[in-house]
């Protein structure tokens, strides 16, 4: 497929959605670039609990997103690597405590406004899909296509559970759904940037479809830009 070689196309959703599944596999067939948002969300959360910092003091908190030396870059294997400050920290960032802590820490307008402007300046280079919770309705506003993918919560919370057993956790699925609901309720409660469709996303509920079925679905949506 011919891709233009500035198209940015945003996918949001809530927690375990298939976001970074879909993104993925669409950024592969377009030939485009692909960035998750939540990984930076992640790599403050990383840092903040490795300083021993509290995630509800918001100044502090603020001060660690703006001092720390941020980068998202791909392997040779097509994965995303996250660096900060020289430092590899891409397996550590889906733990449990992160996941725990990271929709607190994402909350703080201070952190909000420094990764977005860090995920603007990675938009403003190529083509891209970029995945997140606001890439539609604050990131990247005029972005070409703009999806919403949803799907009921315990299909979320088994796809999310699977994924962390396969890591070795032997979190139960009871837990996983009261922690995919917990950080569901933050997300779309916070004052900035909350997790809400854009008006002009579409909405792909990815129920019962299979990743290729949802990727397919998207690809017919794409825009000639
Ligand atoms: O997508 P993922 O589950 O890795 O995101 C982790 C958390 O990061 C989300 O629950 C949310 O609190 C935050 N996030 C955000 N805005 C984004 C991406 C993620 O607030 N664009």
């Amino acid at each position: 497929m011919k891709t233009p070689n500035r198209i940015q196309i945003a996918i949001d959703g809530p927690v375990g959605a298939g976001k970074t599944t879909v993104g993925r596999r669409l950024a592969q067939v377009l030939g485009v670039r692909f960035l998750d948002t939540g990984l930076t969300y992640r790599a403050v959360t990383r840092e903040c609990l490795a300083r021993g910092i509290d995630p509800s003091d918001a100044g502090a908190v603020g001060r660690v997103a703006l001092s720390i030396k941020l980068s998202v870059g791909i392997s040779d294997t097509g994965d995303p690597v996250v660096i900060v400050d020289g430092k590899d920290v891409t397996e550590e960032l889906r733990s449990v405590d992160i996941d725990r802590t990271v929709s607190a820490v994402s909350a703080i307008p201070a952190v909000r406004q420094h990764m977005v402007r860090a995920q603007r300046a990675i938009a403003s280079s190529s083509a891209i899909v970029m995945v997140g919770r606001d890439i539609g309705t604050v990131v990247l506003p005029g972005a070409h296509l703009k999806i919403f993918l949803t799907a009921s919560d315990a299909t979320r919370a088994r796809r999310r559970h699977a994924e962390l057993s396969a890591q070795g956790s032997k979190v139960t699925y009871d837990a996983v759904l009261d922690a995919l609901r917990s950080r569901d309720r933050i997300d779309s409660e916070r004052e900035t940037s909350p997790l809400r469709p854009a008006r002009d996303a579409r909405i792909v509920d990815t129920d019962n479809m299979s990743l290729e079925e949802v990727v397919n679905t998207i690809v017919r949506l794409v825009p000639a830009v």
